[in-house]
């Protein structure tokens, strides 16, 4: 079952690979370890792009690993791992250590009973615990390096390279699939769903990021398990959704959402975007194009912030909750903060980072009336704002939509560039 296929056959191109990943592998493997590249690195490989982070595999353990590097991390709880980190500051890269994990049966693994959320002691003593929809919980159970393919998600996915010896491990036909340009599960799909509903959010994904078809068996289990993603914490699926909205091809993991029926109920988020009842405030439009935008951003290599993203996903929801406050008599600034503050509420929630993604979304949303008022004094500290750019970005987003005047952006692009007397013309305009 173990193949090994040579250069000729998987034609990867050794200068696609960063060689701290390399020198991450060859460390491990001169202390005498197994090391490969593994995971969406040699998925990328294979297929000639050049990959934008590498996770390494190996069979040395979290503390083998962490001894062998100057700057080397152990993270995780559910999934213990190591960060090797290279270089300082905004170019500093990190390399994905992750110690060969045993294959378990689910059905075998310690079981928490009932719904209730598992304490500290119940995890502290145990490796691998699921919960009562098979759930796996914690998986820090080491193994062989077969039994590690075998609980990765996607053929394409369990892919090992040895940059060394120019190889490729493939176990499940991974680069059969790649040819083909199929995502397919390895073993049974649904049981694979069970253990971790993100899977199905990911085969998404990677559907449209990839361009590849879900397999027939793969993708029928979707619609009737969509339920199971009810259970995932908050946090993870808001992650995931991150993921998505990042992968420069947001439009395209909607439309594939859509296409495999979990675009409802899942995301509260999507849920704010795709609902009916209010298609036609102009929302579409705005938020095509925000998503297109963030695409094409992606595409070039810039950099998206997640505040950007959700705030312009819910705008129009915070737009309608202000109109419903100031009909019922509050007054416009007051109703865009509590507007703000119930959509953020209801749409995001309690997840890791909640301040500050919290603060950076209030701050795009109400800078926008701000940008309506052109006396000086307001002018002026409008634009020196840290956070005028973001707020901005998103003012001319709203012209691009129809939403308000093409000139007010305008304006506000020219003051922005302006020296001081070409300032003052401006504002002279502008009275
Ligand atoms: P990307 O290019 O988006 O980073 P990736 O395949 O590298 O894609 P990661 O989330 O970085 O995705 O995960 C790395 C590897 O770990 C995957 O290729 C897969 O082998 C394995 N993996 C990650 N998440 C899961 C999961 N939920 N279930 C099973 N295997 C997983
Ligand atoms: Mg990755």
């Amino acid at each position: 079952r173990r193949v090994e296929v040579p250069r000729e056959v998987h034609r990867i191109d050794p200068k696609l690979i960063d060689e701290r990943a390399v020198r991450v592998v060859t460390t491990l493997q001169d202390a005498g370890f197994e090391a490969y590249i593994v995971g969406g690195a040699v998925r990328d490989l294979l297929l000639g792009h050049r990959p934008k982070d590498f996770d390494v595999a190996t069979n040395a353990t979290p503390e083998q690993v962490k001894g062998l590097f100057r700057r080397a991390f152990i993270i995780g709880r559910r999934f213990r791992i190591v960060h090797v980190v290279h270089g300082r500051g905004r170019d500093h890269e990190v390399i994905e250590v992750s110690t060969f994990r045993a294959y378990l049966d689910p059905s075998a693994a310690e079981q928490l009973v009932g719904n209730e959320k598992p304490g500290k002691s119940d995890l502290a003593s145990k490796s691998h615990v699921v919960d009562a929809s098979g759930r796996v919980l914690r998986d820090n159970v080491w193994g062989p390096q077969d039994e590690d393919a075998a609980r990765r998600d996607f053929t394409v996915n369990a892919l090992y390279y040895d940059p060394r010896r120019e190889l490729v491990i493939d176990y499940h036909r991974g680069i059969e699939d790649s040819r083909l340009r199929l995502l397919r599960m390895i073993g049974d799909p649904e049981t694979r769903y069970r253990e971790d509903p993100v899977r199905m959010i990911r085969v998404v994904r990677f559907a449209a990021k990839l361009g590849f078809e879900i397999e027939a068996a793969t993708r029928a289990p979707l619609v009737r398990m969509a339920d199971l993603l009810g259970n995932v914490p908050a946090s993870r699926l808001f992650d995931e959704m991150i993921k998505l909205l990042q992968t420069g091809h947001s439009l395209a993991s909607l439309e594939e959402l859509r296409k495999q029926g979990l675009h409802r109920g899942v995301f509260p988020i999507l849920d704010a975007v795709l609902d009916d009842a209010h298609r036609h405030d102009g929302r579409e439009k705005f938020i095509h194009m925000a998503l297109s935008d963030t695409d094409r951003r992606v595409g070039e290599g810039k950099p998206v912030a997640p505040s950007f993203m959700l705030a312009c996903m819910l705008w129009h929801e915070v737009l309608r909750r202000r109109d419903d406050r100031r009909s019922r008599g509050e007054s416009p600034t007051v109703a865009l903060q509590q507007a703000t503050d119930a959509v953020f509420d209801a749409r995001i929630g309690d997840i890791s980072g909640r301040g500050k993604l919290a603060a950076d979304m209030r701050e795009i949303w109400m800078m926008q009336p701000r940008f309506e008022r052109r006396t000086p004094s307001a002018a002026l500290s409008l634009v020196a704002q840290p956070r005028f750019r973001a707020g901005f970005d998103f003012l001319r987003l709203r012209a691009d939509a129809g939403e308000l005047d093409e000139a007010l952006a305008r304006w506000w692009e020219a003051f922005s560039l302006a020296d001081d007397q070409e300032r003052e013309d401006l504002l002279e305009e502008a009275r």
